[in-house]
């Protein structure tokens, strides 16, 4: 008899879970819309052309493998700080960001986790609802209390704002208000600036700390500007905030695990030492970071023809997704005589479209249809090519209904 009797069968994780029952099925028509990763319009995966350049001049290099600092590679750490903020910020110059490199987004914000529960004992974390299906295991497991404020509202397909407002007012003084900093994840929904402002206001009233996830910068929109619009409004009005920062979808580097965590604080002096104990943290953990992603990151930032480049190939990414987005809407009202408005797949933004199909439609999709996505009813459209746009429109249609 085992030692580990008692250890029962872990449930299949909700996203990645869903590539594996993909891989399962043998229909020709399969379609896999779950997990958020490009494709090409041949629904193949796409490494960029600046990462392949990039990682040539590495070779060339020749470049040594030995052990990063626990804080990440320097070169990294300013260019990701840099991008976020833009070069010109004060804050930069001002030394009042704490930049280390984490593990791509999710091991940023497990980081970031570790850090509130060391030193902020008894905050909250507040998580939209809904969210990315990862930060609920994230707080879980770093034994961060959390609870949802309203978000998704069912009746528009569109933000619950006022349910929002009024659940970051409620939550206790002092609490982590969790973002998604643009294309929100799963709804696609986004604040307007004007509702950011508010949202900003409602924070700084409470003494909150907000706390972005930047996971699709660039890669929303098509500008790395517009998509970090909503931190640098925050970061502009001179607020300490946190933000997880990852390269998986807007350079492709899902793999390469490629991320940062930064705090902004209000002092020099506070940066450096919240510098120190995320240090402490990530050294018992993983002990210091992978270079590969590290240095693609800081060979693309820190070359103007390939920095260029990478943002000709973002705008490509992000237009290929509007392209899908307006073809599938357009097939579905083709189709669709019942009159319903449909608009609001118009209206999201970046890989994921919320489709308002609920966990037995969803089941429909892919048991009839074979397409495969979460039984939240969201599809990525990074997986979608405008060939598959007239059957996706038929299994939608005849999922909703
Ligand atoms: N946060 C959000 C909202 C995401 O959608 C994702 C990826 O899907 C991540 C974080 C983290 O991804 P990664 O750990 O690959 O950077």
């Amino acid at each position: 008899v085992s030692r580990f009797e008692s250890i029962t069968m872990a449930p299949p994780d909700p996203i990645l879970g869903v590539s594996e029952a993909f891989r399962a099925d043998t229909h020709e028509m399969k379609l896999n819309l779950g997990v958020g990763a490009y494709r090409t319009e041949e629904l193949q995966p796409y490494v960029l052309g600046v990462v392949k350049k990039a990682e040539n001049l590495m070779l060339e290099r020749g470049e040594f493998k030995e052990y990063l600092p626990i804080e990440g590679l320097a070169a990294f750490n300013k260019a990701t700080a840099e991008l976020l903020l833009g070069a010109d910020n004060p804050i930069i110059k001002q030394q009042r960001i704490a930049t280390v490199q984490g593990l791509s987004g999710t091991g940023s914000l497990r980081l970031a986790a570790a850090l509130i529960e060391r030193y902020f004992t008894g905050a909250k974390v507040l998580i939209s609802s809904p969210t990315w299906g990862n930060h609920k295991n994230i707080f879980n497991d770093a034994r961060v209390p959390w609870s949802e404020y309203r978000y998704y509202d069912p009746k528009t397909v569109g933000l619950d704002f006022d349910g929002m407002i009024s659940d970051i007012k409620a939550a206790p003084e002092g609490s982590f208000i969790l973002l998604h900093g643009c294309a929100h994840n799963p709804t696609g929904i986004d604040p307007t600036p004007e509702q950011w402002e508010a949202i900003a206001d409602v924070i700084q009233e409470k003494n909150h700390i907000p706390f972005f996830d930047v996971a699709y910068q660039g890669f929303a929109s098509g500008s790395l500007d517009a998509d970090a619009s909503s931190v640098r409004l925050f970061a502009a009005r001179g607020m300490e905030l946190l933000v997880a920062q990852s390269y998986s979808k807007n350079l492709g580097l899902y793999a390469e695990r490629i991320g940062a965590i930064n705090v902004v604080c209000s002092s020099a002096d506070a940066a450096a030492r919240v510098k120190s104990q995320l240090k402490r943290i990530a050294r018992p953990m993983y002990s210091n970071p992978p270079v590969h992603g590290a240095r693609i990151v800081a060979n693309v930032v820190g070359d103007p023809a390939l920095f260029n480049e990478w943002k000709e190939e973002m705008e490509l990414m992000a237009g290929r997704i509007k392209s899908v987005r307006q073809k599938l809407y357009d097939s579905i009202c083709a189709k669709d005589k019942s009159g319903k408005d449909w608009s609001y797949i118009l209206k999201q933004i970046g890989m994921f479209s919320f489709t308002g199909l609920n966990r037995a439609q969803s089941d429909n999709m892919t048991d009839k249809w074979h397409v495969y996505m979460t039984k939240d009813g969201r599809i990525s459209l990074a997986g979608l090519s405008a060939a598959k746009c007239e059957y996706l429109a038929d299994a939608i249609i005849d999922s909703f209904y």
